[in-house]
């Protein structure tokens, strides 16, 4: 299932992506027994999906909408934490950041780990605002996102996938000056805007190999970036078991597994996002976000 978050007539809603429409359960009153939203179904279990699925199936067409007439928001509009994050997970994107001196190219022993704030989450297409007094260097990272399901702590490598409620499309939009001014990741990722996700979660059961998916970038149509899942140097299945060790995993997780090569900053010359600029991330069978950079109001 392709489960999601929308406006419609004003009301934030649950809604599944099923053939050019949208079903909302929240229009149909025998869907009031669901959960209200996509956090709730993922919080559920395996008896929300099974819930959510039931009503799909059997659903009238009161509650079907066009696509079209629906806002996409981010699947989990307001996260329960922040997004972590995995830096350089691709070889190649270690390789071009030594190029660029950011980096040495040595592969890490360990996961590089840092978060975005719960905050910089944002629609599928939304507008992305660029301030232009914070920073000149806004760069683009399309990157697999890994929603989790079932909680737990030191889980086995083998037991993670287990874990998994499905997967969604993340861009790290990434303030580079800032990332590498303040040494710490953090204040380079969370920037308002910085995390458009979507455009909805697709349940990891409609995902066979989620480390064998093509991934890419496009800024105005161009190819930035264009690799595959099966190059990640932490996969999906070590990622949580190394994540969990010491810290509990929860429901509604949100895990970025790290961009392959094509960014803007190891670029020579170095380019970077501007307002006017389309920026679209696709991750093959699991969706696409296209958002458009802005510049940021500042009011006098
Ligand atoms: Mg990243």
């Amino acid at each position: 299932m392709k489960i999601l978050t929308c406006l419609y007539e004003d009301r934030e809603q649950l809604g599944v992506e099923v053939e050019g429409h949208v079903v909302l359960p929240a229009l149909d009153s025998s869907g009031s027994a669901l959960p209200a939203d996509l956090l709730g179904i993922i919080n559920a279990g395996d008896d929300g999906v099974a819930a959510l699925r039931r009503f799909i199936e059997t659903a009238g067409r009161a509650c079907r909408v066009p696509v079209t007439e629906v806002e996409f928001l981010a699947p989990i509009p307001r996260p329960p934490a922040n997004v972590m994050c995995l830096g350089w997970n691709y070889a190649e994107h270690i390789e071009e950041s030594a190029g660029a001196k950011v980096h040495d190219s040595k592969l890490p022993d360990h996961p590089v780990v840092f978060t975005k704030a719960a905050g910089s989450v944002t629609g599928p297409y939304d507008d992305i605002p660029f301030d232009t007094t914070f920073s000149s260097e806004m760069d683009w990272e399309v990157e697999l996102g890994v929603v989790i399901g079932k909680p737990g702590r030191r889980i086995a490598a083998r037991d993670a996938m287990h874990h998994i409620f499905g997967y969604t499309v993340i861009n790290d939009i990434s303030i580079r000056d800032v990332q590498f001014r303040h040494q710490q990741f953090f204040l380079g990722k969370s920037a308002d805007g910085a995390c458009p996700m979507g455009p909805y979660i697709i349940t990891a059961d409609e995902i066979v190999n989620p480390q064998e998916l093509d991934l890419s970038c496009r800024v105005n149509g161009e190819t930035k970036q264009f690799s595959n899942t099966r190059y990640m140097i932490f996969d999906i299945a070590n990622t949580i078991a190394i994540l969990s060790k010491g810290m509990t995993l929860r429901a509604g997780d949100i895990i970025a597994t790290g961009t392959p090569s094509g960014v803007g900053f190891a670029r020579k010359p170095p380019q970077f996002l501007k307002p006017g600029d389309v920026v679209e991330c696709e991750v093959e069978g699991v969706g696409l976000i296209r958002n458009h950079i802005t510049e940021r109001d500042h009011p006098v």
